[in-house]
């Protein structure tokens, strides 16, 4: 505990009273008064600069001296001083030993953590960041990682800031490895970028991809020749009549594989590339009046079905590709809304972009199936789905079109009381003036589904 301040400092005063008492006591006796004082007050003060003089020496250096052993005043600095350079040690040992397991820590960890500052340099990473990466420890701290990859996609990734999804790239060319980098922004624009290998799981989506290309190949050419027998058998006067209902629903049963095939190779044919599509400016207008009238024709005016354009502006993308989702969302309207009922087809420009959408008065869909509705052969009803022809791939292929047009897919639906399915494309694919049309507007009037 330390001492009262006061009292020391009272003692300390007495005691430079008692050395000039005694200064004088010597002058007198000498016959020198004031150089008795003044001398024993130049001794004292001689002893205080030696004190001063060793206080100074071990601060300077304390690691390797061991206190001085002064008492008084001095003693009080020297102990205060002590207690400092004790507790400071403590925290510099607590602090270098977090460090140490922090570091332990994350050069165990697998996958590959690289922290960057606002300007997206390097301030540290862990061994397996520096095995997938290519770095080095002694001269790549400080060097900006977009610059050091090398790769377009990740310095856009990087300058985008939105880190919601991860980014997965190739690094080196020619080579298999693929890599997934996650961002996790912290602090004052610092981000933590997480790096795995997912070269076998790339692979693995590749040998898939081309199974499901390969094996919707194959069948598409028996399934033709099946589905044109078939077709030829039911319109022979000559079959048995008992044969006759087996017959047509082999027909319908080979017309819903065709369909199943078709949009597989369609989906497969999406997925090969995540490139975005440039495309041409597509006259929004023509296309819904051309999905209009087929649609009409589709189900022969069991619906009533509207187009609301509100927009003169064009949108840019691949003509087939946007006829196929916009169809898909159409069909889809008329295959569930019962007859009687109202279809919608919208087109409107605001400050976000261009929307499409359709809307439609069916039974609508409970909330607990939105979010699963665009994944491959996701049905709502499966008895009814297949009753009505579809594949169960019609959202996917959507959902794949929007996302190589930098769109997306929101679906609105209140059971009993209908559906909205909304395409909501960015302002960068809008084209602001009207679009010329040919008198052929190029879209196919017949459907894919
Ligand atoms: P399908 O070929 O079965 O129509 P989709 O991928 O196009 O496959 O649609 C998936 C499921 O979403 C459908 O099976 C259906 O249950 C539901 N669905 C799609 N559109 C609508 C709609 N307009 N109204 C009600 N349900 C719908």
């Amino acid at each position: 505990m330390l001492r009262n301040p006061f009292e020391d400092w009272g003692f300390a005063l007495w005691r430079v009273l008692l050395v000039a008492g005694i200064g004088a006591l010597v002058g007198l006796f000498v016959g020198h008064l004031w150089w008795g004082i003044a001398g024993a007050l130049a001794i004292e003060l001689a002893r205080q600069l030696a004190n001063l003089n060793d206080f100074l020496d071990w601060l300077r250096h304390r690691n390797q001296r061991d206190p001085p052993d002064a008492g008084g005043r001095w003693g009080d600095a020297v102990s205060l001083v002590s207690r400092l350079h004790r507790r400071k040690q403590f925290h510099k040992q607590r602090i270098l030993r977090l460090f140490r397991e922090l570091r332990r820590s994350t050069a165990s960890m697998p996958d590959g953590v690289v922290a960057l500052n606002a300007d997206r340099e390097i301030l540290w990473f862990n061994r397996k960041a520096a095995e997938l990466l290519g770095l080095r420890r002694k001269t790549d701290f400080g060097i900006n990682l977009a610059s050091l990859l090398r790769v377009p996609e990740f310095a856009r990734y990087l300058e985008k800031g939105e880190f919601s999804s991860s980014l997965r790239i190739k690094p080196r060319i020619g080579e298999p490895t693929c890599l997934e980098f996650q961002g996790a922004p912290y602090g004052e624009g610092q981000l933590f970028l997480l790096v795995r290998d997912v070269t076998r799981q790339a692979q693995l989506e590749t040998m898939r991809k081309d199974f499901v290309a390969n094996a919707s190949h194959e069948l598409r050419s028996p399934l033709t020749v099946i589905a044109g027998y078939l077709e030829t058998l039911s319109l022979g006067e000559e079959l048995p009549e008992d044969l006759r209902g087996p017959i047509q629903e082999m027909r319908r049963q080979s017309e819903r594989m065709t369909a199943i095939v078709s949009d597989l190779l369609e989906l497969s044919r999406l997925e090969a590339s995540d490139e975005q599509v440039v495309g041409q400016p597509i006259d929004v207008a023509a296309l819904l009046a051309v999905l209009r009238k087929d649609l009409v024709a589709r189900d022969a005016g069991k619906h009533e079905v509207s187009v609301s354009i509100e927009a003169p502006d064009g949108l840019m993308g691949d003509t087939g590709l946007i006829h196929s989702a916009f169809w898909n969302l159409a069909d889809n309207a008329a295959k569930y809304t019962p007859a009687g009922g109202k279809i919608t087809l919208r087109w409107w420009v605001d400050e976000l972009g261009g929307h499409f959408a359709v809307t439609d008065t069916g039974p609508g869909i409970s909330p607990e199936h939105l979010p699963r509705l665009t994944e491959r052969f996701y049905r709502v009803d499966p008895g009814r789905a297949r009753d009505t022809g579809g594949s169960g791939l019609g959202l996917a292929i959507v959902r794949h079109v929007l996302q190589r047009h930098g769109a997306e897919l929101k679906i609105e639906s209140e059971e009993g009381r209908g559906s909205a399915f909304a395409c909501h494309f960015p302002r960068t694919r809008l084209v602001r003036e009207p679009i010329a049309m040919t008198g052929d507007s190029g879209y196919s009037p017949t459907n894919d589904k």
